[in-house]
């Protein structure tokens, strides 16, 4: 029986996270439950689940969630309040595997601490290893922990990589990666009619359902810069060595190119619930509830190159990576700062590249070698950031 936490257990990932728990309740027992605010969803995934710990961020909510399960059946499980519990929960003994599925910066310092505490970590949250690149796979490294993509695409090249694979390692014969992207709501939508894009158009994603954030990622195809980053950090390879490429009936979810000319390819319907199930069940496999791929249904598969002009998000990205340093820990903290802008509809749509593009423009590529040094650069792009967006809705 495996212990697991489950960080950001009320989003979308945490909710498909405990759906694939429920069907081997004889394999893992989940013992936290974490949430930020939502503690409408988190109380009622601890009446179903029965965690011994639930952390809730916000002190609030924390308050009142510990008054909500006074005289319940969940009466006596330990609740704990603010950000450093999220730490605390990561690392205890009786966790093996962390799910890490916060949303953002929110989430790094947990997920390396899981990481730094030798567990079996299942990483959705992406901005975490963007942020501290080496610093998080060298610590999966030290500490012997095993990393295991939870993201659609990296969970595919992964399963497509040579048996034995560990993550961070070289993959010799492995020539090149082919990493698909759907192209998101925006992929045919004329330029000249993008300023206009909403929220609800923005974050209505074509194939898969997902929280507000990635949402926007996806329609800006940040999403898929993050995931280039992700890519290089998770298979140890050059960026030169990874092609984007747009793939918008999304069944394949991502192909390793080998030095015989043999491409492996992953396939199955868009549902988390896939690389979840994979990852948890690894290296063995079990039943994830999604229904068996109609291949008649797909009727044909088209793939096209990616057009900067449309994604600039995509080329800030590549741009960051080449750059290097602390370059994409401001990339994700200015995007962070302009999709909530673009979600409080501070500014339009097409002012999201142009806010990250501003602030890391006020950077130099210093050496991203310690922590606190991420921190920093993370703290200091998200003041610069608010600047320029201040400088542009005037
Ligand atoms: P979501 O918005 O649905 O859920 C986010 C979770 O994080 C919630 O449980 C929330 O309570 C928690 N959270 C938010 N802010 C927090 C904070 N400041 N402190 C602590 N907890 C906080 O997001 P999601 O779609 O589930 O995505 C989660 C992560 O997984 C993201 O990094 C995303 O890029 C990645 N991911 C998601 C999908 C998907 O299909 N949803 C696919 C691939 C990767
Ligand atoms: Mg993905």
């Amino acid at each position: 029986m495996k212990g697991i936490c489950i960080l950001g257990a009320t989003g979308s990932i945490g909710v498909s996270t405990l759906d694939v728990v429920k069907r081997h309740d004889d394999q893992y027992r989940v013992v936290v439950l974490t949430a930020n605010t939502n503690i409408y969803a988190l109380f009622n995934q601890c009446m179903e689940f029965k965690p011994d710990y639930a952390v809730v961020v916000n002190e609030a909510k924390g308050e009142e969630f510990k008054a909500q399960i006074v005289g319940t059946k969940i009466a006596d499980m330990t609740v704990l309040i603010g950000a450093e519990a999220l730490v605390t929960v990561a690392t205890l003994d009786s966790v093996d595997s962390v799910m890490a599925a916060i949303v953002g910066a929110a989430g790094l310092l947990s997920a390396l601490a899981a990481a730094q505490a030798g567990k079996t970590v299942l990483l959705a949250n992406k901005e975490s290893l963007v942020m501290s690149g080496d610093i998080f796979m060298q610590a999966i490294k030290d500490a012997g922990a095993v990393l295991l993509p939870i993201d659609s695409e990296h969970n595919a090249i992964f399963q497509c990589m040579p048996a034995n694979y560990t993550a961070g390692h070289d993959a010799p014969t492995a020539r090149r990666i082919l990493l698909t992207a759907s192209g998101g709501p925006f992929r045919t939508t004329p330029l000249k009619d993008l300023s206009k894009v909403t929220v609800a158009q923005a974050v209505a994603h074509p194939k898969w359902d997902m929280g507000r954030k990635i949402s926007v990622d996806s329609a800006t195809m940040m999403n898929k810069g993050l995931e280039l980053i992700e890519a290089c950090l998770l298979f140890n390879m050059r960026p030169e060595k990874i092609q984007v490429v747009i793939h918008p009936q999304s069944i394949i979810h991502s192909m390793v190119d080998y030095v015989d000319g043999s491409v492996l390819a992953q396939m199955g319907n868009p549902d988390m619930r896939i690389p979840i199930a994979h990852a948890m069940a690894w290296p063995e496999r079990f039943d994830s509830g999604v229904a068996p791929l109609d291949i008649f249904s797909v009727q044909r598969m088209d793939f096209e190159p990616a057009n900067l002009k449309r994604f600039p998000c995509l080329r800030l990205a590549m741009e960051a990576i080449s750059a290097g340093g602390i370059m994409p820990t401001v990339l994700n903290a200015a995007n962070e700062v302009a999709v909530e802008a673009f979600l409080n509809e501070q500014i339009r749509f097409t002012d999201i590249p142009v806010v990250i593009e501003r602030s890391m423009n006020e950077f130099t590529a210093t050496q991203a070698d310690t922590l606190e040094h991420i921190l920093e650069a993370d703290k200091q792009a998200r003041e610069q950031a608010q600047q320029v967006i201040k400088a542009l809705v005037v």
